[in-house]
């Protein structure tokens, strides 16, 4: 798994511009939600249920355990979670044990609340008491004292309003009213002080004909609200009704805003979209209402981006102890749909983040497993490199018993011509003239055709090599006197040592291939290494290839009984569908249908351990017929010639690997309309 490390951010694009939406355009953004783009850029995550049967995403979410919210980061409670907390709690009849366990799991607790469990301590401690009702009392008296506390501020703020005398008479009479009756408030009213307060002040200051002191009211708004909130934790009222213990409501009450809901990132009414990356857990307190988009209503809360990440990563960590199972994904389109539709604000850098990163490569793992990779065995596959159909083993079978069956050199040339296509084009040359050479000499021999092939080969060889020489003498006089050298070397050998007569025998290549090893390859000049260092290799070697054909092994010539017939099948053997790693496997390739594709044997041979992005700067057109094999691969998808369930995915996965490996130079893209349902 090296290559992932070094590679960059995969990013899955949602190919959707301008995302980013407040309330003003949230019809366009429903809109480009709705409109499938007509062709998908490579890397577009397709929400495909890759294993097979799978819970939806909202159950398994609901269900998932020790999960932060990425809004406020209270640890949220699952109703499992939330019930085994309640049970413990109910358990619980002694101070000291209430005072630790309410520290533990003081994570569980809204950080609003968790003034709770400080003045749980500090009432334990002051009062010496062994009764958690009467500890609870207790706590009640100190909550009344902060509320107390808190409408004397406030009345001290009406007061100060007062003494700057910019008030009419009539906004005075209002003012000293609210102070009045904040002034004979009582605090321990039963059913909690927010609703009765908030009236006063509605019906006070809310009423002032100075518009411009509403920021007076919600001064004041603000100041009684968390008290408020807090003192409704000790409310007699469902005490007095219900048998159940007062602690137990108490704790009841504590825990429940941060039990886990699910929510949708784009929460429009009539809203469609029901992709799986719309969907977000939070604990109850950090709902949005209907008509909304997550993070931009969101966007204010303090650390909200840093709880935003752990939320990623606990879920992480769940699909890596194998929840959520099917959507492994989930976490990385999360991060594209929150990032889009918040203008880029929660951004996350996936590698550096090393949850992130263990999961995107297990994700990676996920596919390795070894599989019959289907494609290799089904008919009118082109191969990916060369762009050639390829032919099953069973194709192979068929084409070799036809050339067996032929009864003359004429009926065996016709069979080739007729399946052209099944022949690597490199040999195109080589049936060209075995035509060219039957139409001059309709009765010749099998041995007399070898034999003018041969010929033909081996000169086609030495003009290559007069060309390598003549390239050679070319670059001499530009280059550098070490370079001059080395080029002259080559040039002397070239001539001397390869000036053979390969008629009848084949020319040595690897004696070649050493001399530009030893020469060519060794000077200065970075062009000439890599421009023409391919120059001085490639076509000699292309041409020894073709040569190499007309030598089969003598014992496949006894058992087939003819020369011609034998290099007439090795001719269509080429064109054999094989697995070719886009890494390949000495490269640390990994065994995974995203390095899988299928190329004819002649390519898969001939790639041998190159890298994809060199393979591709040496023969162009690869990257248009990677895209040829594609539109095949998804056309038989579409069509549903495929069984397996892991051809759904194949098509993206490997136009993403692809993609990254060539550092988008080769790019696939999809007809969406092949991807409905
Ligand atoms: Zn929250
Ligand atoms: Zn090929």
């Amino acid at each position: 798994m090296k290559i992932l490390t070094t590679q960059p951010n995969i990013s899955i694009d949602f190919h959707h511009k301008n995302l980013y939406t407040n309330d003003k355009n949230k019809n366009t953004l429903l809109l480009q939600l709705q409109q499938k783009p007509a062709l998908l850029p490579a890397g577009y995550y397709f929400p495909i249920n890759f294993k097979g049967d799978t819970d939806n995403i909202e159950k398994q979410l609901k269900q998932l355990e020790n999960i932060h919210c990425p809004v406020c980061g209270v640890k949220m409670l699952s109703q499992n979670e939330m019930k085994r907390l309640l049970k413990q709690g109910q358990k619980i009849t002694d101070v000291t044990m209430f005072c630790d366990w309410l520290e533990k799991n003081k994570d569980n607790i809204n950080p609003k609340y968790r003034k709770f469990v400080e003045s749980a301590k500090r009432n334990s401690q002051e009062f010496n008491t062994n009764s958690i009702d009467d500890l609870l009392k207790n706590m009640q008296e100190s909550a009344f004292i902060a509320s107390q506390n808190t409408i004397d501020e406030m009345k001290k703020i009406i007061e100060e309003a007062q003494n700057t005398k910019k008030f009419s008479d009539s906004d005075n009479v209002l003012l000293e009213e609210c102070y009045i009756r904040l002034d004979n408030f009582d605090v321990k009213s039963t059913q909690g002080i927010l609703k009765p307060i908030k009236n006063i002040l509605i019906e006070t200051i809310g009423n002032l004909e100075n518009e411009s002191e509403k920021p007076l009211y919600n001064s004041l708004i603000k100041k009684i609200f968390p008290v408020a909130e807090y003192q409704s934790f000790f409310n007699d009222f469902l005490y007095k009704k219900s048998n159940i213990p007062y602690k137990d409501i108490v704790l009841q009450k504590l825990f429940t805003p941060s039990s886990s809901n699910i929510q949708k990132i784009i929460n429009y009414k009539n809203s469609t979209e029901n992709i799986d990356v719309n969907y977000v857990l939070t604990c109850n307190e950090c709902k949005i209402p209907k008509d909304g988009v997550f993070f931009s209503y969101h966007k204010d809360k303090p650390d909200i981006e840093k709880n935003f990440i752990t939320y990623l990563e606990d879920i992480s960590k769940n699909i890596l102890n194998h929840q959520l199972t099917g959507h492994s994904e989930y976490p990385f389109g999360l991060i594209n749909l929150v990032s889009k539709t918040s203008g880029n604000k929660y951004k996350v850098d996936i590698y550096k983040n090393p949850v992130l990163k263990e999961l995107k490569i297990q994700n990676f793992e996920d596919y390795k497993n070894t599989i019959d990779f289907e494609p290799v065995n089904h008919e009118g596959i082109p191969c990916a490199s060369c762009g050639n159909m390829t032919i099953t083993h069973e194709q192979k079978l068929q084409l070799y018993k036809q050339v067996e069956n032929t009864k003359d050199l004429k009926e065996l040339y016709e069979l080739l011509s007729n399946n052209k296509q099944y022949i690597g084009k490199k040999y195109y040359d080589t049936l060209r003239e075995i035509g060219l050479i039957l139409v001059k000499n309709p009765k010749i021999s099998e041995i007399e055709l070898i034999s003018e092939l041969r010929k033909y080969e081996a000169l086609n060889i030495k003009n290559k090599l007069n060309k390598a020489i003549k390239l050679a003498e070319y670059l001499v006089p530009e280059a550098s006197s070490n370079d001059q050298q080395l080029l002259t070397q080559f040039i002397q050998e070239a001539k001397t040592s390869f000036c053979e007569n390969y008629d009848n025998k084949l020319f040595p290549y690897n004696k070649y291939n050493n001399l530009i090893k030893r020469t060519i390859y060794c000077v200065e000049s970075e062009k000439i290494k890599t421009i023409h260092g391919y120059q001085f290799k490639e076509p000699i070697r292309k041409a020894f290839t073709r040569q190499g054909l007309l030598y089969p092994n003598k014992e496949t010539i006894e058992k087939v009984g003819s020369i011609s017939k034998v290099i007439a099948q090795d001719m269509f053997k080429g064109s054999i569908a094989t697995i070719d790693h886009l890494v390949a496997k000495n490269r640390q390739g990994w065994e995974n249908i995203a390095n899988y594709v299928v190329m004819c044997k002649n390519c898969n041979n001939e790639k041998t351990n190159y890298s994809i992005m060199h393979w591709l700067d040496i023969h162009p057109p690869v990257a248009k017929n990677m895209q040829k094999y594609m539109d095949v691969i998804v056309d038989k998808l579409h069509k549903g010639e495929f069984k397996e369930e892991y051809m759904k995915k194949y098509p993206f996965v490997f136009a993403k690997c692809l993609k990254i490996l060539t550092q988008g130079k080769a790019v696939i893209r999809f007809d969406s309309s092949k991807f409905e349902n």
